[in-house]
Parts: structure tokens; C-alpha cells; sequence
């Protein structure tokens, strides 16, 4: 249960959400499930569904007919997420387990009376045959071509090497719950082998010289329920690929609440980590905060990498603009994944050169930016329709950016955080009386320009602007209009 508190601000934050145009895109959607036909879009009336999936409706049969060859394509992949859903409910599914103090932390896959399903944990350096490893059949091979480490392994226990390539690539799954073992295997370990082609892409696996210090790796917008939950298998997982290198995962998301492991205080543990200097090791560390928050405690320093697991940064209702500009301006090496052609396409249009705030360098993933390693665990964009999509479908490099803020380059500190939260600020102050669908853009900017004040602080801890003057310092009358704009 929520605090009352939160449950109401939640609430108005819903309403707020509903009233914007493409938010009703969604409800839309959602509001006609089962209540219109997939082929013409009339409402009303009755409709049969499609007899195998029961995931599309049609108003007739000339309806269906003519929808056939698009629906044929993806009918199958419907049937699979109905056996999921019929599983997930019997409650066969996860099984999480708890600490002394009675805290979920850890999940596992277990469909009872059929099998336990765990990933073999290889602690081999595979990682040279893992360099030109470019699809999932190819990581299956990797993972199956020695019998004499899997047969030490636990999984050896439950399943052997070939139903493990049969349920990891999809061939002749033998029932629902092989097809669902399928979906979850491959939902999860999409997460390390595309964190691992994305190191990969960026050339930061190249072993010209043997590397001690850890390879830091900051993943954002880290949820307790995908990714942070995932943290064991993507560790062991991405360890065997990359071999002697070691590793160091940095899970930031204000969401990161995974339970048992929330160390953010912990700063002597987490700096014995980014130290530790152990070829082959691997360590993940949990931050439950936003990625300012990181920057102004003891915990950061300029990663690697940073991999985003389809952050939507496009959409406004997380206020990731500060974050994405300091990175860009870093010129840290920064993976995302999108989930739909859609968002793939709404990202795109963000970080294209023509957009006067981000332009941002891509480094791969512009003209083919198919991920090889996308989960195979389809699901429908929007109920009732066609349109599939699923987790880490497309992938995105990016490093630097075309147009730097301020003109003329220069580092990016406090000042113009600030300036940029002014900026926000002014078109606040410009609106009248905001429209009901305004207010939820307002909501969105006033979020914005918090982050950047928020960024704008974190910053002047680091490495306090020289030169110039904050415009807070400059201008306390101004500063206090925007202060109080922003609220
Ligand atoms: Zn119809
Ligand atoms: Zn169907």
C-alpha cells in the first residue's frame, strides 16, 4: 500500500498524464481492447476474435480475410504471450528469495513440476571466440561447446545442453511451459549480451594492453523489477564474454529499489570495488537515486559506458534532459535500446543533428540499428492490434555532440545547467492560463527545470564553474522568479 500522500499525488499526476494527446494515443488503445476490429477500426456491434490467439477482434469475416497475411505473422507469437499470461497467473512462474529480514531479493525461474530453469554460470574466459559471436544460435554455440565446465555446472542437474539449445533459440518447443522458459531465458539474457555488444561496438573490449582497473559500466533508469533483478544473471553472463576484464555494474534509477542490496551509503564498499584489481572479476552495485544524485556523492566517477535499457528519453514524463546532456557533453561512450519502431523512430527524431539541443554523435545503430540480440519474448505494442515489439529490439551508440552548449564549446558546468533551467523557466512564465492538456505539459517542463537546478547544484560540487558566475549568484532577483515558476 502507498502512503496517502504519494497515492494522491500519484492520482493527480495521472489525470495530469491522461489530459495529453499522446498519452490518449494509449488510453485509446486500451480503452477498446476487444471492442473494435483489427482490420477497419469500427467500434460497436460484435465482433469474433481470432480463433487461436484470441488477441485480435474482427467485425466480420471479410474483415478477417483481408487482415490474414498480417495477422499469420505474428498469430503465433500472440498464442506464446497467452501462455505466459495463463502461467504467470497460476503463480508457477518467479519464486524470489529472502533474506534474513524477510526481503525478496533475488528471483528465479521456476515452473513447478515441469523444471527449474537457471543459466549456466560458465566462469570460463570464452571471450575470444566471443568477439565474432553475432547472433543468439552463436552464443548458444559458445555456451554448449565445452562439456566439461557445463557439466560442473548446477544446471547440468535439471537440464542438459540440448534442451538448453532447443529452449534458449525456440526450436520445437515441446509445450507452454518450454515456450514460456523460452520467452523469460531469452528476456533476460538479452540484457548482458546486448550490454556486451554495445562495449563490443564501441570498442572497449579491444585487448591492446591487459586491463586491471575495472571497466565501470553505469546502468540508467535501472528498475528493481527488469534489470536490477536480472543483476545476477547479467553479470555472470556478460563475465564469460568479456573474459579477463574486469567488470564493475553501477545500477542508477530512482525505481533501483532492489531490496537487500540498496548500498548507496556505502562508500568504502563501493570504492573497494572500483579498485579491486582482479582480472576476471565481476561486481554489480546498487544506487537508488537519479543520476544527479549520483554525481554529487562520494560514488561517481566518469564511466566507461553508460547503457540505457530503453529509457524512452523522447518521452517527457521522466525528466531525462540534464542527464542526456551531461553525458553527450562528457563524450561518454552511451548505449540505449528502444522497444518499438516507434520509439525507435521518436529517438531518433530526439538526437537527429537538427535538434538544436542534442544533435548528439551516433556512433552505430544510424542506418541499421536492428539489435542481434533483442529478446525474443514479442508482445503487443498496443492490445488488440498487429503490432509487436519487445525488449532491447533496436540499439543506439552514441558519443558526443554536434552543437555543445554553450556556443563555442567549453566544459559543461553549473551556470549553464542553470541557464538551461532559466530558459525552461521563461517559457513557463510565458504561458497564460494553462489549458487542462497544457497542464500536463506543464507538469513535464517544471520537472525539467527542477532537474536542471537539481544538475545545476550537483555539478557545482564537482567542479565549481571558473570564469563565469552562476545565474543564481548573478541574479538573485531573477533566480527567485524562477524559483518560485517552478515551485
Ligand atoms: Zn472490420
Ligand atoms: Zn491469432
Amino acid at each position: 500500500m502507498l502512503p496517502k500522500k504519494a497515492s494522491q499525488s500519484l492520482q493527480k499526476r495521472l489525470v495530469e498524464l491522461k489530459e495529453k494527446p499522446e498519452t490518449q494515443g494509449y488510453l485509446r488503445d486500451e480503452q477498446r481492447h476487444g471492442m473494435f476490429c483489427c482490420s477497419c477500426n469500427v467500434r460497436g456491434g460484435s465482433f469474433s476474435s481470432c480463433s487461436k490467439c484470441t488477441m485480435v477482434s474482427y467485425c466480420g469475416d471479410s474483415c478477417k480475410d483481408r487482415d490474414a497475411t498480417i495477422h499469420g505473422k505474428v498469430c503465433k507469437a500472440l498464442q506464446a504471450v497467452c501462455h505466459f499470461d495463463e502461467i504467470h497467473a497460476s503463480g508457477r512462474l518467479w519464486r524470489g528469495c529472502c533474506d534474513a529480514s524477510g526481503q525478496v531479493h533475488e528471483y528465479r525461474i521456476l515452473i513447478d513440476g515441469v523444471r527449474r530453469f537457471q543459466f549456466p554460470l560458465l566462469i570460463e574466459d570464452r571471450s575470444a571466440r566471443a568477439k565474432s559471436m553475432t547472433s543468439w544460435s552463436d552464443w548458444v554455440n559458445l555456451m554448449t561447446s565445452n562439456q566439461i565446465s557445463w557439466a560442473r555446472d548446477p544446471i547440468n542437474q535439471i537440464m542438459n545442453q540440448d534442451d538448453f539449445r532447443r529452449i534458449m533459440l525456440g526450436d520445437s518447443l515441446q509445450s507452454k511451459e518450454e515456450t514460456v522458459l523460452h520467452q523469460i531465458s531469452t528476456e533476460i539474457a538479452s540484457f548482458p549480451l546486448t550490454l556486451f555488444h554495445a562495449l563490443r561496438s564501441f570498442g572497449l573490449l579491444r585487448n591492446e594492453k591487459v586491463r586491471v582497473e575495472p571497466l565501470v559500466i553505469h546502468v540508467i533508469g535501472a528498475e528493481a523489477d527488469k534489470e536490477a533483478a536480472y543483476s545476477r544473471e547479467i553479470q555472470c553472463i556478460l563475465q564469460t564474454l568479456v573474459g579477463l576484464t574486469p567488470i564493475l555494474l553501477v545500477y542508477v534509477g530512482p525505481l533501483n529499489s532492489k531490496s537487500g542490496r540498496v548500498i548507496e551509503e556505502d562508500a568504502q564498499h563501493f570504492h573497494n570495488l572500483r579498485t579491486r584489481k582482479e582480472l576476471g572479476s565481476a561486481s554489480s552495485f546498487f544506487f537508488r537515486g537519479t543520476y544527479a544524485d549520483l554525481l554529487c556523492s562520494p560514488l561517481y566517477s566518469q564511466p566507461d559506458m553508460v547503457m540505457a535499457f530503453h529509457p524512452g528519453f523522447h518521452d517527457g514524463t521522466y525528466p531525462w534532459w540534464p542527464t542526456l546532456q551531461f553525458l553527450l557533453h562528457e563524450n561518454v561512450p552511451l548505449a540505449l535500446t528502444c522497444f518499438s519502431e516507434k520509439d525507435l523512430q521518436e529517438t531518433l527524431d530526439m538526437i537527429s543533428d537538427t535538434n538544436p539541443v542534442f544533435g548528439a554523435k551516433i556512433v552505430y545503430g544510424q542506418s541499421d540499428s536492428k539489435n542481434p540480440f533483442a529478446s525474443q519474448f514479442l508482445v503487443p505494442a498496443a492490445e488488440g492490434t498487429n503490432l509487436l515489439r519487445s525488449s532491447n529490439l533496436y540499439l543506439l551508440g552514441l558519443n558526443g555532440i554536434l552543437k555543445r552548449f554553450p556556443k563555442g564549446g567549453g566544459i559543461l558546468d553549473g551556470s549553464h545547467m542553470e541557464t538551461m533551467a532559466l530558459s525552461v523557466a521563461m517559457s513557463i512564465m510565458n504561458e497564460g492560463a494553462p489549458s487542462p492538456t497544457q497542464q500536463a505539459d506543464l507538469y513535464i517542463l517544471k520537472e525539467r527545470a527542477r532537474s536542471y537546478v537539481k544538475f545545476a547544484n550537483a555539478l557545482q560540487q564537482i567542479r565549481p564553474c571558473v570564469g563565469h558566475t552562476m545565474v543564481s549568484e548573478e541574479n538573485p532577483e531573477v533566480w527567485s522568479l524562477v524559483t518560485a515558476a517552478i515551485g
